[in-house]
């Protein structure tokens, strides 16, 4: 027997409608590339969102056909968000800090049809537009009267001038809920990169579970400022959650540094914000010497990478924010865990609580998931065992873009999971944290130590910057750890100081071999340690102990 409920599919328009309907005079401020700051409604993302569809409708553009972005995080970026997966097609935010080849080969592969780009990326776009056979227009994010001539870009049109002219009003299309609404490339650390499609189904079903009270706890009361990117993972799902809830939205634009971001939250009276340690490093960096306070900054939502307890420190005691450490990726939409107490927990004490809130967290409801060891045998969840990671659920990949290699692995009863890569261990309370990625975990003598304990030691240090730790080949050990260090501008540690600094904070075989100081760490595009391009660096280091 079936349920008697309405079927209405679950779709982007739905949620940018309700919006409209709900919490229309909700604001969304932006920093604009220009550098002014802009201010509008969620009344007029809706209206400008139904211009936005009925530009692509004018420009003939088929169901399911890709719309790329290569844009910051501002409100035109947001307005594409809606207009292009509520009308039927695929919006395809690329990642402008890719090199300009791979941007290329990205859009070539999912064969964008149109391209819109914020200005700061011109120069890529004019490098890249003869390469890219499949775009048929090229949309400068500006101002009719600021587009610049002679770009050498084929037909290029402003984006004012593109949708600014459309009618405000819009028919949503009702469609299959299952259908494609966007996609993102995973960063291809290792071969070409591959494309998670997200579906209006996984995507709403996120948002709500983002918003809960235990996830982001995403509300009508707060003012969130994503810093973590709209071109990765959907800004790990923000502006969905805030058209639902109709939280006020702030948009950083290209102002990433710590100043901006600072003046951001100060200026909007932001209470949440959203984004991956090395962007809060430059801004707790910023505040510190200025003698800066929050006034109204309450949770920040920190992932993508290890959160290190420092830093959790320096919120919490030092500006009396409360982090929430969350844990995803692109292939599951991409939240998984947040990191929230239970009742339980409150009356313990603030270094015993600490020890929980480093953890990547409790599983959301909707994402199902287990630890197994290399024989594929489940763990147990005693804090302590630890195996690789496997996930399932409703907003977790089935499969890449055009079926390029299966994600999926069988357990013993036959099922499908989505193996993360990553190694962890989970607490009897369902607490998982990760403890490396697995090709980043070091073997040494047959035990393995976790490269993001030692990471996390070096920079509770005061003079140390950034750590990164990797394993080096040992001829007793198979691997041995160091450590490579990044000291504060004007602060002073040796190798000798800093490995006595391990003393007594773990086992004593875990402590780095020795301490490489370097200038700076290679990050990646989505601003994580790239631990590849440090090995290649250290590739002629000798182990003094080898
Ligand atoms: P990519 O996989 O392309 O690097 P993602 O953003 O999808 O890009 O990265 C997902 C990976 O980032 C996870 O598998 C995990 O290794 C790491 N990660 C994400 N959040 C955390 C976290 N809170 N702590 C430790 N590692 C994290």
């Amino acid at each position: 027997m079936l349920g008697l409920m309405q079927d209405q599919p679950l779709l982007i328009s739905g949620l940018i409608d309700f919006a409209d309907k709900h919490h229309g005079d909700g604001e969304v401020v932006s920093r604009r590339v220009e550098g002014d700051i802009h201010r509008y409604t969620w009344s007029d993302v809706a209206r400008r969102s139904r211009q936005v569809a009925n530009a692509l409708d004018g420009m003939k553009l088929g169901f399911s056909d890709r719309v790329a972005t290569l844009a910051w995080n501002g409100y035109r970026h947001l307005e594409l968000y809606f207009g292009v997966s509520g009308s039927g097609r695929v919006l395809h935010t690329i990642n402008p800090r890719l090199h300009p080849e791979q941007i290329a080969w990205i859009a070539n592969h999912a064969e964008d049809q149109v391209l819109c780009f914020d200005m700061t990326f011109l120069p890529i776009v004019q490098a890249i537009h003869s390469k890219c056979a499949t775009v048929k227009h090229w949309v400068a994010m500006c101002d009719a009267d600021k587009l610049p001539a002679d770009t050498g870009i084929p037909n290029l049109i402003s984006y004012e001038a593109w949708m600014g002219s459309q009618s405000t009003s819009y028919q949503w299309p009702v469609f299959d809920e299952n259908t494609a609404s966007s996609m993102c490339y995973t960063s291809g650390t290792t071969g070409n990169p591959k494309a998670a499609l997200y579906s209006h189904r996984s995507t709403t079903l996120h948002a709500y579970a983002a918003a809960l009270p235990d996830v982001m706890c995403i509300s009508a009361r707060d003012a969130i400022l994503p810093v973590v990117p709209m071109f990765h993972v959907n800004a790990w799902g923000i502006p969905y959650s805030a058209a639902l809830t109709g939280a006020k939205l702030v948009f950083p634009g290209p102002g990433m540094d710590g100043k901006s971001v600072y003046e951001m939250i100060e200026n909007e009276g932001v209470t949440y914000a959203a984004g991956v340690p090395t962007v809060w490093q430059m801004l707790l960096t910023y505040m510190k010497p200025n003698g800066l306070k929050f006034s109204t900054l309450k949770r920040t939502v920190i992932g993508g990478s290890a959160c290190p307890p420092a830093m959790i420190d320096a919120f919490r005691d030092d500006f009396g924010v409360d982090v929430l450490h969350a844990w995803g990726m692109t292939e599951i939409s991409p939240l998984g865990t947040v990191c929230t107490l239970k009742n339980k927990h409150l009356t313990l004490s603030k270094d015993e609580q600490m020890k929980l809130l480093l953890k990547q967290g409790r599983a959301i409801y909707g994402v199902d998931m287990k630890i197994v060891n290399d024989a594929g045998d489940e763990q147990p969840h005693d804090g302590k065992a630890y195996g690789d990671l496997l996930v399932r659920g409703p907003w977790v990949v089935a499969n890449y873009y055009k079926g390029e290699g299966n994600p999926l692995v069988k357990d013993k009863d036959g099922q499908n999971w989505f193996p993360t890569g990553d190694v962890a261990t989970i607490d009897a309370d369902g607490f998982m944290q990760i403890t490396d990625r697995s090709k980043d975990v070091i073997k040494s003598g047959g035990e393995w130590i976790s490269s993001i304990d030692i990471e996390n030691i070096a920079v509770a240090h005061p003079a140390v910057a950034m750590a990164a730790c990797i394993g080096v080949p040992h001829p007793k050990w198979d691997e041995r750890p160091i450590v490579a260090v990044v000291k504060k501008p004007d602060a002073q540690v040796s190798r000798e100081e800093l490995l006595a600094f391990y003393e007594g904070k773990t086992a004593k075989w875990q402590i780095p071999d020795d301490v490489v100081f370097v200038d700076a760490i290679p990050i990646g595009a989505t601003g994580k340690m790239l631990k590849t391009k440090l090995r290649e660096q250290l590739k002629d280091y000798k182990l003094p102990s080898a």
